[in-house]
């Protein structure tokens, strides 16, 4: 069978899906065709995880059914082709990211250890007292938590450029806190909480101007936009494979060379060394000197089958077809009586957040599953960013690559719902 992928290749300049392209897209993911509730289910909680095409589950399920062995160390063709299966989830990001050498990408768990694995190693390297970090204010908790704690081990600083009321940052104020005493700034592309587009590239000209590294929280960008570190400027960039529409548990840290050479490891074990005595143990290379341990071979066969599913519809695509169904959902959002936008930055993209003042974001939450409409609701990881708006938490609308117009419809009209049951 033909996937839609493969069908959709090459289709041409970037715009949406047709009304047919977008059922066999849909085809592609089993999950989606079933009822929560007695309803068709309506998935817009692609920011927290996404769901997966037949393609990325045939990919993990073929590795343990025909592939499966340890990597690295076999020397027998079973453990060398679960080496390239696993390896290929390396190139697989190398390529999406339009990285030349896959060295430069080391796998991890997702975007939370990537940021962790930079904010130990790099800290532990080159932060010392007064020392600063610089990260924003609409932070996922994975970027600020870090780097909290390295601060603290290392007498530095945590500053944080504050945000206005849309939820978006200003370059003037990000450049009047680089500063002697910057080593790092740290940055999400995309908000999971309001959605925001950060001027990426122009923060990473003003550090690189300073030579100052940063690194770019990726989570929720790589899977609706084309990414291209270089032509971003950044020194590091962290992602996560589940909402790549990969599987959870894997995910990767680009990092330069350079760089990654310089830090030390980030966890002591197996993969990592080239010799270990009791006097002393040297360290392999980049990326294997951060992959201490059995990786997760399976996920790394899956998210190079996500890469492979989310290039071959066109990252353009994606991005064109996402942002026609964001304005068409705050279009409609707008006829919901009551209902207030938290982050209309100028930039969005991915998700929506709204509250109602006198209605509970979990109670909107729990009336909208009975509908079959799967949101998610929550200060989403994001406590600061609630904080600042004043509300406890927000109900939030993300889109993905399967998403139509009939799931904002639905959504619509389980607001609606919610407003009759609280009239
Ligand atoms: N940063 C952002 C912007 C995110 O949306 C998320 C996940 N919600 C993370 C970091 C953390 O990702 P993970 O849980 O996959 O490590």
């Amino acid at each position: 069978m033909v996937s839609s992928a493969e069908a959709l290749q090459g289709a041409g300049a970037a715009r949406g899906f047709s009304e047919v392209e977008l059922a066999r897209v849909r085809d592609d993911f089993p999950i989606l065709d079933q009822r929560v509730h007695d309803r068709p289910l309506v998935y817009l909680d692609s920011a927290a995880s996404t769901q997966k095409p037949r393609s990325v589950i045939d990919a993990v399920s073929h590795l343990y059914a025909f592939d499966y062995a340890n990597v690295h160390r076999g020397v027998y063709e079973l453990s060398e082709r679960a080496t390239r299966a696993y390896e290929s989830g390396r190139t697989a990001i190398a390529r999406l990211l339009g990285v030349p050498d896959p060295r430069e990408v080391v796998l991890v768990r997702g975007t939370t250890d990537a940021i962790n694995l930079v904010a130990s190693s790099f800290g532990r390297g080159r932060l010392g007292a007064g020392d600063e970090v610089l990260i924003t204010a609409m932070e996922h908790h994975s970027n600020i938590v870090p780097w909290q704690l390295v601060c603290r081990e290392r007498g530095a600083k945590l500053r944080v450029v504050p945000m206005n009321e849309r939820g978006e940052i200003s370059l003037d104020d990000v450049e009047a806190m680089m500063g002697e005493r910057t080593r790092i700034v740290s940055v999400v592309h995309i908000s999971n909480a309001l959605g925001t587009v950060n001027p990426v590239r122009e923060i990473c000209e003003r550090a690189r101007a300073r030579g100052i590294p940063v690194l770019v929280d990726g989570a929720q960008a790589v899977a609706r936009t084309p990414v291209d570190v270089a032509a971003l400027g950044c020194d590091f960039y962290a992602l996560s494979g589940h909402k790549l529409y990969g599987p959870s548990g894997i995910g990767a840290l680009w990092g330069r060379l350079d760089l990654l050479e310089e830090m030390p490891p980030y966890q002591g074990g197996g993969e990592m060394i080239a010799t270990v005595r009791f006097e002393e143990t040297t360290y392999a290379e980049p990326p294997a000197k951060f992959e201490a341990g059995t990786p997760n071979i399976a996920g790394a066969a899956g998210l190079a089958a996500a890469v492979d599913y989310v290039e071959a519809l066109g990252l353009e695509r994606i991005a064109a077809h996402e942002d026609e169904l964001l304005r068409y959902a705050e279009a409609r959002l707008a006829e919901v009586p009551g209902l207030r936008r938290i982050g209309t930055a100028a930039e969005r993209a991915g998700a929506l957040s709204f509250v109602f003042d006198e209605i509970h974001a979990h109670d909107v939450g729990t009336i909208l599953d009975r509908e079959g409409v799967a949101i998610r609701t929550g200060h989403h990881c994001a406590q600061p960013v609630m904080e600042f708006f004043g509300v406890p938490a927000t109900a939030r609308a993300s889109f993905g690559v399967y998403n139509t117009s009939a799931d904002v419809d639905a959504l619509v009209d389980g607001l609606m719902r919610v407003r009759e049951i609280f009239a």
